[in-house]
């Protein structure tokens, strides 16, 4: 641990470099506690590049916490659509309408009310008082547990309990009480840039004389691998209806407290979307689809429909592989099912669907269209 005149200089260098030399993104600059929280919600899992894009249209329809708590749900997660894990979105919009009911609209100030709001945990809470209200918190997320890790030359698993309780205490000995936002924002960007995962730039390192990894020469090995959690295969097959007017149909998401009840691939699709009529299997996906579709009273008079095979679709949420056959199923007029709604096949983000949907909706257009260029051959 620095401490006196060495912590002193390392907290000056680090800050100037992070000054100078950080990333031009469009939640940096922000003091604004919305936007702050906006996008660590988003960052959350997710790649900046992949973020900015969806922060700023996000911005655009729901400009302030007002807009987005009194927004309709389904809008706000079509909003969300293609960013994943959903939650984030519902656990977002929740937690507006809590600060508008709670605390008159005002992004509250006190780490406890910053905690009770849906979807907050300590890291999120930390990064927005430091960053929107300059509070003395300092944060520990995986850039800077990487950061503190090499810089200590610290070995072991770095989330077993004891080990990350000594590492919050060292970001909160590390931290510049005199400018924590820009801290915070300073060790997470030295993390993600410099100080990546694999092949850290030491060269270039603002810090690099306090590196006692770097020293040792084992920068590149810490922290330590983790085990990995053993993957999980999961199959499903999809019933993606056409009808003649090249409209297919949708499934609303399962009220949250029947989803594990009604679909049986809840934990695949946990994002709880509108979605196709999906099923998981281990033997005939056919036969399944078909036994599916009878429980959702879906008429297959005698077997007279036909499932027509689509490039399979593979997907991966955190351990679970995911494996999705679609089946394309050609139809005069959509069924008809409470709830469900008829949109065309190629446009089935007019409601909030998944990654996976999205993926399943194209490989049945694909298909649909190398059946219609065999045809004219
Ligand atoms: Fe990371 Fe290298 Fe800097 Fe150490 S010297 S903090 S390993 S970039």
């Amino acid at each position: 641990m620095l401490t006196g005149q060495a912590l002193a200089v390392f907290r000056k260098q680090l800050l100037a470099w992070f000054r100078q030399f950080h990333r031009d993104l469009p939640w940096r600059g922000t003091r604004d506690p919305y936007r702050v929280w906006l996008s660590e919600i988003m960052l959350q899992q997710t790649r900046v590049a992949a973020v900015v894009p969806y922060y700023q249209r996000f911005l655009e329809r729901f400009p302030n916490l007002h807009a987005l708590a009194a927004a309709p749900e389904e809008e706000v997660l079509r909003r969300w659509s293609g960013l994943g894990y959903y939650r984030r979105a519902r656990n977002l919009q929740k937690a507006a309408q809590q600060i508008v009911a709670e605390h008159g609209g005002e992004f509250p100030s006190r780490l406890e009310d910053v905690l009770a709001l849906r979807g907050v945990g300590n890291y999120t809470a930390r990064a927005i008082l430091s960053i929107a209200f300059e509070k003395k918190h300092a944060v520990l997320d995986g850039n800077v547990l990487r950061v503190l890790a090499r810089l200590g030359a610290v070995r072991g698993d770095l989330r077993a309990s004891l080990r990350s309780k000594e590492l919050q205490n060292c970001a909160n000995a590390y931290l510049d009480r005199e400018s924590p936002g820009d801290w915070n924002q300073a060790m997470m960007e030295l993390g993600a840039t410099l100080c990546a995962p694999k092949s850290p730039q030491c060269l270039l390192c603002p810090v690099a004389q306090f590196c006692k990894a770097r020293k040792r020469g084992i920068a590149d090995l810490l922290p330590e691998k983790r085990k990995k959690r053993a993957t999980v295969p999961i199959r499903l097959a999809a019933a993606v209806f056409a009808d003649e007017r090249g409209r297919t149909l949708l499934l609303p998401p399962p009220e949250e407290r029947n989803a594990e009840r009604l679909v049986d691939y809840g934990p695949a699709l946990a994002s709880n979307l509108w979605h196709f009529p999906t099923v998981s299997f281990n033997g005939d996906p056919v036969a399944k689809l078909r036994s599916h579709l009878r429980k959702l009273r879906i008429q297959d008079q005698d077997g007279n429909l036909q499932f027509l095979a689509a490039d399979k679709v593979r997907h991966t949420v955190t351990y679970r592989s995911i494996t999705v056959e679609p089946f394309r199923i050609r139809v005069r007029k959509l069924p008809r099912i409470k709830g469900a709604e008829g949109v065309p096949l190629g446009e089935i983000t007019l409601l909030p669907v998944s990654n996976l949907t999205r993926k399943v909706a194209r490989a049945a257009l694909a298909a649909a269209a190398e059946e219609r260029t065999a045809g004219v051959c």
